[in-house]
């Protein structure tokens, strides 16, 4: 699946998309939306951030549109239940986005935290879509402002986090009000078994897709991590695309801003580079992916969700100048250096804030990666060691960071569950109130300022980052 137009949405969809500038469908689109269009219940295992409000939203509004009726009073035809008032909000903001060449198209939200009369009111002519969280949808129906026996398709978002924060019981209620005849496309990130109980519950015949990347892509690619200030990155960036073997790099920000941030930047220390996201034009993209596949461009910017597009070989080194909220998006990153078979250097450049970022991406590659401190102000560590070179990572022991390694990706969870929807690049992920340490490590290169040709990688002991 290349292209939106592959799967058959009507055009007034298709033209919203394209003023979103959405070109290529992401893998959790790919595989859910002719699924859902068939009519079929599915359960997507899929974090945010990888496009999978659009998986839902897409073949929802297809079938609104082609089977249009006017919704009764006080009822809604497509029900989301969302964990957060922020993640509520924000697929809402997607419907009425991806919707907005269809009319008409009423979509509520019913979150708590704010008066619930106006929420009555915009319930008492029935919608189409309502995105709400539990609890309020179910104040809404003890007071009989909403009716759930019309709802024709039900979105269950973030699973996984509904039962962290202790909404099992009110999922259970409201599925018990809807009518036993409707779609149900279900979300979660992780299926421990509470949750798949629910899902065999719920779902009908459901087909599975999932997105979570396979670690083992990390295993090929030669990895460092870099401990650095983060005001140091720039100088950081060009003096490494000065000193390495570079043939093609890809340069990965978490913000389209910061994508921009880094092309100036390097402008400044005589590098060419260039960047690509969201806000460019389809023309300037393409002419951007054709010079770099070409090799007349050597460096490219880029945030991941850009970069889901640019199919690329030959790329020798992917830096992370921003290391991924989500831990997924790291393998995905560093796997765009080791395609074919191919082996390529990721580079990740590590701030104060991000230590808890690389705890979670080596709790899910289980490795450690050897990293070198550049931060000023440290301490020498008292036993510097040599890294083993290639794949120099070793298997995590047990439970040695604290936390504990599950499987290997509940250490984000905790992380999202207060950002309100873990969206790469909110500043919301950042000081989790859960008391990360983020303490700087300590070792015998912290504050040299020597190039890479004599820093010296080293394993590190499970001391915080
Ligand atoms: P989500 O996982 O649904 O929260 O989506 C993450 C971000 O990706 C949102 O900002 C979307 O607007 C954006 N997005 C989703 N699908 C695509 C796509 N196919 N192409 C470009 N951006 C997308």
């Amino acid at each position: 699946m290349t292209s939106f137009n592959d799967f058959g949405l009507v055009e007034p969809i298709t033209r919203a998309l394209a003023e979103e500038k959405y070109v290529t469908p992401t893998p959790i689109q790919a595989q859910t939306v002719p699924l859902a269009m068939q009519g079929r219940d599915v359960i997507g295992i899929a974090q945010t951030g990888t496009g999978k409000t659009a998986a839902f939203a897409l073949p929802i509004l297809n079938h609104l549109y082609t089977k249009r009726l006017r919704p009764a009073q006080k009822a809604c035809r497509v029900l989301v239940l969302s964990p957060t008032r922020e993640l509520s909000g924000q697929i809402s903001d997607s419907f009425r986005a991806y919707g907005r060449h269809l009319r008409p198209l009423d979509v509520a939200l019913a979150i708590g935290g704010v008066p619930i009369n106006r929420q009555v009111r915009s319930l008492a002519r029935g919608v189409e879509v309502l995105v709400a969280t539990p609890g309020r949808l179910l104040d809404l129906v003890n007071q009989r402002a909403l009716r759930l026996d019309q709802v024709e398709v039900l979105v269950l978002d973030e699973a996984d986090r509904m039962l962290d924060m202790g909404f099992i019981h009110d999922i259970k209620r409201v599925v018990a009000m809807l009518p036993k005849e409707r779609q149900t496309l279900f979300f979660s990130a992780t299926m421990p078994q509470e949750i798949t109980r629910l899902a065999d519950a719920m779902l009908r015949n459901p087909a599975r897709v999932a997105v979570t990347p396979q670690a083992s892509t990390a295993e090929r690619v030669e990895q460092r991590v870099i401990l650095t200030d983060k005001a140091a990155k720039p100088a950081l960036l060009a003096e490494l695309l000065k000193s390495e073997p570079v043939e093609r790099v890809l340069v990965f920000t978490r913000t389209k801003h910061g994508a921009d941030k880094v092309v100036r930047a390097l402008e400044k220390a005589g590098l060419l580079a260039e960047a690509i996201h969201g806000n460019k034009s389809q023309n300037q993209r393409e002419r951007v992916l054709a010079a770099f596949r070409d090799g007349k461009l050597r460096t490219l910017i880029a945030t991941d969700i850009a970069a889901r597009g640019i199919d690329v070989d030959g790329i020798s080194h992917v830096f992370n100048y921003d290391l991924p909220n989500i831990p997924e998006s790291y393998v995905h990153r560093i796997g765009r250096t080791a395609r074919a078979g191919a082996d390529g250097v990721a580079i990740s450049f590590c701030d104060h804030e991000e230590g808890a970022f690389l705890r979670d991406i080596e709790r899910l590659i289980r490795m450690s990666i050897p990293s070198t401190n550049r931060r000023t102000g440290g301490r020498p560590s008292p036993v510097p060691q040599e890294a083993e070179g290639r794949n120099g990572g070793r298997p995590h022991r047990g439970n040695q960071r604290g936390n504990g390694g599950g499987n290997g990706r509940g250490g984000n969870k905790g992380n999202r569950s207060h950002g309100g929807g873990g969206h790469q690049g909110r500043p919301s992920q950042h000081g989790h109130p859960g008391g990360r340490s983020q303490a700087p490590r300590q070792e015998a290169t912290s504050g040299e300022p020597s190039g890479l040709g004599n820093v010296r990688f080293m394993q590190h002991t499970g001391a915080p980052r």
